[in-house]
């Protein structure tokens, strides 16, 4: 016995027949499978997949758009310098923290190692006088850069735009970020 559900009437005598049936037990009459809705589902799990991948690269690109665009945020980068400089301080580093994240700066900074990641630079910054030691998210906007970024040694310099994203180790987390 076949589960009622599986019954679907037939389009000639609309008798119950089931999708299993090649012709109508009844009539004869072709049996219609039921191809388009698994396409459907099919074409619906291509399109969410896809929509779930694909965005989050998109998002960045406009992310990086918008903070190429925006104006530089006021953040007293000397005074936070010090902050993070001072072994001591990590209540007063998380006190500044939610000021600072979200804020969009440019820095000139001195490079200390570079990662490449495939689709960015993961790169850690030396700590200066007036500028806090960072770790960068680095995206290079062509192949130019991709190529300059991987041969980039120890004590060279870059000047970046980006966003504060927090503290990590007493480094200013900037992500994403790009050369300007
Ligand atoms: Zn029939």
């Amino acid at each position: 016995m076949y589960k009622r559900s599986k019954f679907k009437p037939c389009e000639n005598c609309q008798k119950p027949v089931i999708p299993e049936d090649k012709n109508c037990p009844y009539c004869g009459f072709k049996v219609k499978k039921e191809v388009l809705p698994k396409l459907i589902i099919g074409v619906l799990i291509l399109v969410l997949f896809g929509s779930l991948a694909i965005p989050s690269k998109s998002h960045l690109d406009k992310e990086i758009k918008k903070i190429a665009n925006a104006p530089v945020d006021t953040v007293n980068i000397r005074e936070l310098a010090k902050i993070l400089g001072n072994k001591h301080a990590d209540t007063e580093i998380l006190n500044k923290i939610g000021k600072i994240e979200g804020k969009i700066v440019e820095l000139q900074l001195q490079v200390f190692v570079s990662t490449y990641m495939s689709d960015y630079h993961r790169i850690v910054t030396i700590p200066s006088a007036g500028i806090p030691g960072t770790l960068l998210t680095l995206y290079p906007k062509n192949k130019k850069e991709s190529e300059y970024l991987k041969n980039i040694k120890p004590g060279q310099t870059l000047k970046v735009k980006g966003k504060i994203e927090g503290i990590y180790k007493k480094r200013l987390k900037i992500n994403p970020a790009f050369i300007i």
